[in-house]
């Protein structure tokens, strides 16, 4: 049994003062507001925030952070940059740079990456002795680090597809790809949620998965009642292609084959139309969006408030992680949305806060997890207030200073799980710094 004591927190979605939280293992057993101290408690000061949960994540492309914006880092020096660095990696470099990055997260708060995991087997498309080991080599890192991971296996059949039809996987998509669909389920099958390790399924785009192949996943997801993600209408050309050679959009193919459901969570989905948004809007679908990688690629501003007017969850992910910073992606929702219509106030930083925390959560497959309440996991995460940055902020702005101008440098402390694995603003554990260097160096020595 552990009690906090939190200045501050977020109860349920509201800011209270004097937070008395007890666990009893990994969950939250009582919430008292407006209490002293325990005796035994241990002190957050600051303001204590619902664990987050990263909701799109592919671990390797932290390798290219810096890399990709040489000269003007236009979308083929990215793309190629992403390619060499999948090429080189096995499921011990893999393993180790994951630590750094997932370590990372947890200093930015995250309680729970969804890892959308393409990278299966040996370069030339050869499985490894254990089919799973680059799966394995991620939900072993997720454990070192103390964070809660769902590792969404993908499908990934094509390298692409254009006029004349689904093209062949050459150089580093053949290390993606099982062949067929029902290899990549029996490979999937062989995988094993735990407590904080789930399995959930991903269809990687309708770039490299064909509809008949798209079924085979879902099937498999809706059988499990796991969750499945889909890559969706990122740039443009996605949906022109798939126009051209299955004569709808991205959303209305996945739709016809029964894709969308309340498990279903499509990320990006940037440029849709408005039966698009209907159709996700209906079946109470979420919709992950990415704002620092898509605008790091130049994808274009998703259309938050008709989806969510529509009755859409929005979920965020740092995806190819050009910044890992979780209040930096909601604010940037915002501040997308802004820009857009020249207009200020399109979501609250509750609302923001809730991309963040229990959507992303939901989006995993984690009812229990993203909200500070008895039941739900002892994911907290707390936000100094006290730095440069954030001094002056009355006690009642402390959600709109986290949302709108912290960074990860304010988070001092974050619980996972019951378990404190960051504190004083450093991992319990890991020297991050020191891992990400190491194995990056070693992946394009
Ligand atoms: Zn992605």
């Amino acid at each position: 049994m552990t009690t906090w004591w939190c200045e501050q927190a977020v109860v349920d979605g509201r800011l209270e003062s004097s937070v008395n939280i007890t666990c009893d293992g990994t969950a939250i057993t009582n919430v008292a507001v407006d209490s002293i101290a325990d005796s035994e408690a241990l002190r957050l000061p600051g303001v204590t925030l619902p664990g987050f949960a990263n909701a799109h994540s592919h671990a390797f492309h932290r390798a290219l952070r810096s890399r990709v914006q040489a000269e003007r880092g236009t979308f083929w020096t990215w793309r190629d940059l992403m390619y060499t660095a999948a090429e080189r990696l096995d499921p011990d470099n893999y393993y180790g740079l994951a630590v750094g990055v997932f370590a990372e997260m947890a200093l930015a708060g995250t309680s729970c990456v969804g890892e959308f995991h393409y990278i299966h087997h040996s370069p030339g498309g050869t499985p490894y002795d254990d089919a799973n080991a680059m799966g394995h080599a991620l939900l072993a890192a997720a454990q070192h680090v103390g964070i809660r991971i769902t590792l969404l296996d993908t499908l990934y059949l094509h390298g692409g597809l254009t006029e004349v039809g689904y093209l062949d996987p050459v150089d580093a998509q053949t290390r993606f790809t099982d062949g067929s669909a029902d290899t990549w389920a029996t490979r999937v099958d062989s995988l094993q949620s735990t407590n904080t390790q789930r399995i959930g399924a991903a269809i990687h785009s309708v770039r490299a998965v064909d509809p008949e192949s798209m079924r085979t996943v879902v099937d498999w997801a809706a059988e499990r009642e796991a969750p499945l993600h889909a890559h969706v209408s990122e740039q443009v050309a996605e949906n022109v292609q798939c126009l051209h050679h299955h004569g709808c959009s991205p959303i209305e193919l996945l739709a016809s084959i029964g894709a969308l459901s309340s498990r279903f969570t499509a990320v990006h989905a940037t440029h849709l139309s408005d039966s698009d948004i209907v159709h996700l809007g209906s079946c109470g679908a979420t919709v992950c969006m990415c704002p620092t990688t898509e605008r790091d690629l130049g994808d274009g501003i998703g259309p938050t408030v008709p989806l969510t007017d529509a009755g859409v969850r929005l979920s965020l992910g740092s995806d190819s992680h050009a910044v890992i910073d979780q209040m930096a992606e909601a604010r940037a929702v915002e501040m997308n949305e802004r820009l857009a219509s020249e207009t200020r106030g399109a979501h609250s930083a509750i609302e923001l806060l809730e991309m963040a925390t229990s959507n992303g959560h939901r989006s995993l497959g984690w009812n229990d997890a993203g909200r500070i309440a008895v039941g739900q996991r002892a994911d907290l995460t707390t936000i100094s207030l006290s730095s440069e940055r954030l001094a002056g902020t009355p006690s009642e702005f402390a959600v709109e200073a986290a949302v709108f101008a912290s960074t990860t440098s304010d988070i001092t402390s974050v619980v996972v799980d019951g378990e404190q694995i960051v504190s004083d603003g450093r991992h319990r554990s890991i020297d991050v710094a020191h891992e990400l260097h190491r194995t990056i160096e070693e992946l394009f020595s």
